[in-house]
């Protein structure tokens, strides 16, 4: 039997693989030598990816919650589309069709993510569908529309990292989130080019630094004001570019005036003399890239962290410069194109927006449905959890590639929320914390054994193709959906062939900003991914070529030109203070990925569990010992488990994983105004013996 090429079903990366079937229900995993992104190489969640498929945990039929025992039992696929669709009858003609609520996944496929959204729009009615997305990339996505006037997290092929002068990775752990990519930075410096990690903690990527700098948790906001201050203060801004690519430098100029270094470091903790090794570095450079990621998005200031870097490397002159600019390092393994094709609340497919009648219009004719029947804007993720239930939202909830009860901010809240529905209906391929409190669990299809396409960090449209048969019992989403619809009396049916549900996907995303009408599944295979925008030409012209590099010429704002945007620092929402005297920040460690519900589950993946990182010098003052169980408290909730006791995070922090359920507990859920981004990545915190 032939390998089948493929791609890895976790992070943004999308690293190609070669997939065969191993015994009776294993798949051995293959490199990949010519996809071009990973050359080969897989980080050991992708090595040992095919484990899933034999877990004894898979989940292979339906499952209805029993009203007398209030367990969960075997049912028939009919049995079970039969019963969520009537009750979501009966809630909607008692609630109205808001009472039920959509929740994807950014992992999903761009044709479940595509189907999703218009499910939602058009079976359902709903205004309420989001994804967790929202708690990803979302305030890099609003960032980039407002600097840019788009969103594409990387506006160049990663590669090109490489011949860059120097990188700046903003809360990007990199090395250990997605290894491959790191070979990157290695050829960078091979070639004589700086690395410059800006993060909380010493992680395997900031040992690569050249220079490492270690802020206050939410605040690189206020270095990056430090900086554009000093490179302005050194005439190190490029004057020629800013007149001619941007439009508002001189309010920012004006912004960053007060922003001196001693009073950065008093507010980040960065020396002043670390500080202008930085400003030298980058004033000495001809191409500079700046890359942020969750570290520095995952803030109520998310949005305007983001937009203060991207001020950074457009007073230098990088973005749209060969081998330079700013992007943003994106997580989940779809990421990119879940965000494109109409599962978030404010958007319709190929990134339009929901209020804009012109998109309504050309979506609508597409699904073949009036504009006027198509509900407005919905929640964001959090906002909508939060309304469930007892909060007085929507009484039901679907939910399709979330974890939601180990993933959502302040989660004892979400999973209150959770508990006081009427009606929670979870697809997963396990049970997942979240597919045990459902009333109905629907078993579905996993990565090797459906077809689709996802998009990757860089814009790179790739194709996941089907390697083995799933097992009996269990159907793709795509399946799920339009069995759905069908019961709820859609006016139009929904397909359940990824490849048609791609074209159609084309024909509604033709003319928005991210543009697929272009692009088919055969020319993915023989190109090894096309980058959006690809737009479809006349019949007897050469195809697009896709756009590996944005901005050479010109940004996708009306006038053409980048925006300098005006940032102020606040800080975080929540400020140590006697009661909780430390800063807590989370995130992922190497041999797991987001909730864990998948990684978990892989024997040859070692599950450590959660661990609360801290300084020897906090482990003293308190009397911690490394091992010993230790309690962090914050103002939502607390979590035991064994300290980590390293020289290399600060000691006014600790940091605790998110792959195991305890750490989102204690996380803190402000929004930042602009993403509605929770604040994942700093809130006070207490740690005790
Ligand atoms: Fe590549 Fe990410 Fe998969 Fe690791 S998890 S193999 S870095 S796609």
């Amino acid at each position: 039997m032939s390998a089948t090429p493929t791609h890895c079903p976790y992070c943004s990366l999308q690293c190609g693989m070669k997939v065969q079937r191993k015994g009776r229900a294993g798949i051995e995993v293959a490199a990949w030598e010519q996809f071009p992104v990973n050359e080969g190489a897989l980080c050991r969640k992708g090595w040992t990816a095919g484990e899933l498929r034999g877990t004894r945990e898979r989940l292979t039929t339906p499952l209805v919650r029993d009203r007398a025992t209030g367990e969960l039992r075997a049912a028939g696929w009919d049995e079970a589309l039969d019963l969520v669709a009537g009750r979501i009858t009966a809630l909607q003609a008692e609630h109205g069709k808001d009472t039920v609520a959509v929740f994807g996944g950014g992992g999903l496929t761009n044709e479940k993510s595509y189907q999703l959204g218009k499910f939602a729009r058009v079976a359902l009615g709903t205004s309420q569908v989001d994804y967790n997305g929202r708690w990803c990339m979302s305030s890099a996505a609003s960032a980039g529309n407002q600097a840019f006037g788009i969103d594409r997290g990387l506006p160049f092929p990663l590669a090109d990292v490489e011949q860059a002068d120097v990188v700046v990775l903003v809360g990007s752990n990199m090395a250990e989130t997605m290894p491959p990519a790191a070979r990157h930075l290695d050829r960078l410096r091979e070639r004589g080019g700086k690395v410059v990690v800006v993060d909380p903690r010493l992680t395997p990527t900031g040992e690569r630094a050249d220079l490492f700098l270690q802020p206050v948790p939410g605040t690189d906001l206020a270095l990056a004001l430090g900086v554009l201050h000093l490179l302005d203060a050194q005439g190190a801004v490029d004057e020629e570019y800013v007149a001619r690519r941007t439009t508002g430098f001189e309010e920012v100029r004006r912004s960053v005036a007060a922003w001196w270094p001693e009073r950065v470091e008093r507010t980040t903790g960065i020396a002043t003399d670390e500080l202008r090794a930085l400003v030298d570095l980058l004033a000495g450079s001809e191409r500079v890239v700046v890359l942020t990621a969750r570290g520095a998005e995952q803030h109520a200031q998310g949005t305007a962290t983001v937009l203060a870097w991207i001020n950074v490397a457009l007073a230098l002159g990088m973005p749209g410069k060969p081998y330079a600019g700013y992007g943003c390092l994106t997580g989940q393994g779809n990421g990119q194109g879940g965000r494109e094709h109409g599962q978030k609340a404010d958007q319709l497919p190929g990134y339009r927006m929901i209020d804009d009648p012109a998109a309504r219009a050309h979506v609508a004719a597409v699904w073949g449905v009036d504009p006027d029947s198509l509900p407005g804007k919905g929640r964001s993720a959090y906002e909508l959890l939060d309304s469930l239930g007892d909060g007085g939202g929507p009484r039901a909830l679907l939910v399709l590639g979330s974890n939601i009860v180990v993933s959502a901010p302040n989660a004892t809240h979400v999973t209150q929320r959770l508990e006081s529905l009427d009606l929670l209906v979870v697809c997963d391929i396990v049970m997942s914390e979240t597919a045990a409190l459902a009333d109905v669990v629907l078993p579905i299809t996993q990565w090797a054994e459906e077809s689709g396409t996802m998009t990757n960090l860089e814009g790179r449209v790739i194709l996941r193709q089907r390697a083995v048969a799933p097992p009996d019992g269990v159907r793709s989403d795509l399946d799920v959906i339009a069995g759905l619809a069908e019961r709820l009396g859609s006016p139009v049916p929904f397909s359940t062939d990824p490849q048609e549900v791609f074209a159609e996907l084309g024909r509604a995303s033709a003319g928005g900003k991210a543009d697929y009408s272009g692009i088919t599944w055969e020319r993915i295979a023989a190109e090894q991914g096309v980058f959006w925008p690809c737009p479809a030409v006349a019949d007897g012209e050469q195809p697009h070529p896709g756009t590996p590099r944005l901005f050479a010429d010109s940004f996708a704002t009306p006038d053409g030109r980048a925006r300098f945007l005006v940032t102020e620092f606040a800080g975080a929402a929540e400020q140590p203070d006697p009661a909780y005297p430390l800063h807590l920040t989370t995130g992922r460690v190497l041999a797991q990925y987001q909730s864990g519900a998948q990684t978990r589950r892989i024997r040859s993946l070692p599950d450590e569990g959660a661990f609360v990182e801290m300084h020897p010098m906090l482990a003293d003052r308190i009397g911690a010992h490394d091992g010993a169980p230790v309690v962090v408290r914050t103002r939502r909730g607390e979590m035991k488990a064994p300290a980590r006791v390293v020289p290399t995070i600060r000691p006014d922090t600790v940091f605790v994983p998110f792959h195991w359920v305890g750490a989102n507990r204690l996380t803190n859920d402000a929004l930042d105004p602009s993403s509605r981004m929770p604040e994942f990545k700093v809130c006070a915190a207490d740690v005790l013996v």
